[in-house]
């Protein structure tokens, strides 16, 4: 496999970052992960905008242009004949002496590589997913895409210890979103509703192509919070990220959603976006 670090491809067994990098230090980093479908990239420009967004956030210069980016991925995409796959970038303060305190003149470390996955054909999918309920631990700027992900890889460790394949954050009695997705849920009148972006939820890229995708396909929609009680009475459940699409949710906590099954706005929303990705 070949990554690209800093300016150079190079095998990914030799790409190397030095310990005294503020990523490894301090969590003083960004990431993306972007969807690849038939050798192409989905949703690049949203995922684009949100890199910029995070780089912004943390006050980071980012060393290169959307369009130099992309020409990267692109790259790596051909290099390690990616079909259907993803590519991860991420974007550090870069390596220092150990101090709290930024120095105007280290420069970035900013590394790409890719993962090959299997989208088309997903058991997850046809199955549907379960999830488990657990607090929200993480801090209070959830919608910086950053590389401190402790809380979220302690909520998987949960979801998998208790057989589900999701963690759902839920703060103040309301759903926040999943550790690595976002939550949705179909009311039993039939309208999709997602929680609104403020500080407390990661913008997901996902969620917004299928919210216009579900939009375009008539279906009512509404941005609030929900709780964990009005998800058991939905009409069905789902998650959306940028690598896993859309799966549906068939319980939580150990109860079924509805009757069990992967829900039919789930599975169109799963189909258009897929076909919106081929199409484009
Ligand atoms: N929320 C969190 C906390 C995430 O980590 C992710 C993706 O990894 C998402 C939501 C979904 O975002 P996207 O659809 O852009 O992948």
């Amino acid at each position: 496999r070949i990554a690209w670090i800093d300016g150079a491809f190079v095998p990914l067994a030799d790409a190397r970052v030095s310990v005294m990098d503020r990523g490894f230090l301090f969590a003083d980093g960004i990431y993306e992960v972007t969807a690849v479908l038939d050798g192409k990239l989905i949703d690049s420009a949203r995922h684009l905008s949100r890199l910029q967004r995070s780089a912004d956030a943390l006050g980071l210069t980012f060393p290169y242009t959307s369009e130099q980016i992309e020409a990267v991925e692109r790259e790596l995409i051909v290099r390690n004949q990616i079909d259907q796959g993803s590519v991860y970038l991420q974007l550090t303060a870069g390596a220092a002496e150990r101090d709290f305190l930024r120095k105007a003149d280290t420069p970035p470390t900013l590394v790409m590589f890719t993962q090959a996955y299997d989208y088309l054909n997903s058991p997850a999918a046809e199955k549907g997913v379960a999830v488990v309920t657990m607090s929200d631990l993480r801090w209070a700027r959830r919608d910086i895409k950053s590389v401190m992900l402790l809380a979220q890889v302690l909520a998987k460790r949960a979801a998998a210890e208790a057989g589900a394949q999701e963690a759902w954050m839920v703060e103040d009695g309301f759903v926040t979103e999943g550790a690595s997705s976002t939550a949705l849920i179909v009311t039993q009148a039939g309208t999709l509703v997602t929680r609104p972006y403020s500080q407390t939820v990661l913008p997901g890229c996902t969620r917004a192509a299928i919210w216009a995708l579900a939009e375009q396909d008539g279906v009512t929609i509404e941005e609030r919070a929900f709780t964990v009680d009005e998800a058991l009475a939905a009409r069905e459940a789902m998650l959306t990220s940028a690598t896993t699409f859309v799966m549906p949710i068939v319980s939580i906590d150990g109860r079924p959603v509805a009757d069990g099954k992967p829900g039919p706005i789930a599975r169109r929303l799963r189909q258009l976006y897929i076909e919106a990705a081929r199409a484009s």
